[in-house]
């Protein structure tokens, strides 16, 4: 187990999806500590005197994969006052701090899988998709959602994925309409419209029973489709999810 780290980063690079929802990429002062695909980090705004307590801070996954430690990378939505404090405050060249890594939210890479994700959530599955190679035996079915197209923010990296990986099945979702674009570059199809759900899934999963269910999101949709796989006979124990709140 990596032993955590605090770490002085700088901001390189800033990205405004719109909604309130924004990417940063993170130069950290050296090499940060080795972490695993599904982990995150504490960011905190204010500076760390070693002689004193962490400041505030709140967890975000690292959505950049594992073999990059020197590039981090998170995407956040603007919830409360820490997220309000980033969204007024991070400008590129501003330093923050950051402890890591943490968690054990880790997707089983023998077992075929179906990971839900929606909005920002899907930043606990990035690291792990990019993980994949073209020989990889197991299936692993994506369900991808946000609220607007231009949400689906890791879209680009999840089709490039799907483009070499023939055992990744990717569906986007969005919630709202918009104008009619091209399908998934990959071969996917366009995004459906409505919320990712077991039951819009569930036709095209091959041996449901046997499957690993890995969901990450806001904690309605953590509910529903916990609930749904349940009603639909999945054992908890094939249940996981990646609480935020
Ligand atoms: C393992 C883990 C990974 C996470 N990864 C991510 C990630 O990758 N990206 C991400 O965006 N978040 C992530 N989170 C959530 C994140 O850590 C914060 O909890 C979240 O951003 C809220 O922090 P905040 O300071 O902005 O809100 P806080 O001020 O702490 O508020 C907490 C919650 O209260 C509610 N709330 C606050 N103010 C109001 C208000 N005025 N009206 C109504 N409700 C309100 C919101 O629902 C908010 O989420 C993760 C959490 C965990 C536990």
């Amino acid at each position: 187990m990596a032993v955590t780290q605090k770490l002085v980063c700088r901001v390189e690079q800033l990205v405004n999806h719109g909604d309130r929802v924004y990417t940063v990429a993170l130069r950290p002062e050296r090499a940060a500590p080795r972490f695993r695909a599904g982990q995150f980090l504490h960011l905190a705004l204010d500076a760390y005197d070693p002689s004193g307590f962490w400041p505030e801070s709140r967890v975000f996954s690292i959505a950049s994969p594992p073999s990059q430690r020197d590039l981090l990378r998170i995407s956040y939505s603007v919830r409360g006052r820490v997220t309000a404090r980033m969204e007024a405050e991070l400008v590129e060249g501003r330093e923050l701090w950051v402890k890591m890594p943490y968690g054990d939210f880790f997707v089983d890479n023998r077992a075929d899988v179906v990971l839900f994700a929606g909005g920002t959530g899907i930043t606990a599955f990035t690291a792990f998709i990019e993980s994949l190679t073209p020989d990889v035996q197991q299936s692993v079915v994506l369900a991808y959602g946000a609220r607007t197209r231009p949400l689906l923010i890791y879209r680009d990296v999840v089709d490039r994925c799907a483009k070499s990986v023939s055992s990744i099945d990717v569906s986007y979702f969005v919630e709202q309409e918009d104008v009619p674009g091209p399908g998934g570059t990959s071969g996917s199809a366009g995004p459906r419209l409505g919320r990712v759900s077991v039951d819009a899934m569930w036709p095209q999963l091959r041996r449901p029973e046997a499957a690993r269910y890995y969901i990450s999101g806001p904690p309605a949709m953590l509910q529903t489709i916990s609930r749904d796989l349940r009603s639909r006979g999945i054992p908890g124990e094939r249940i996981h999810i990646d609480a935020w709140e």
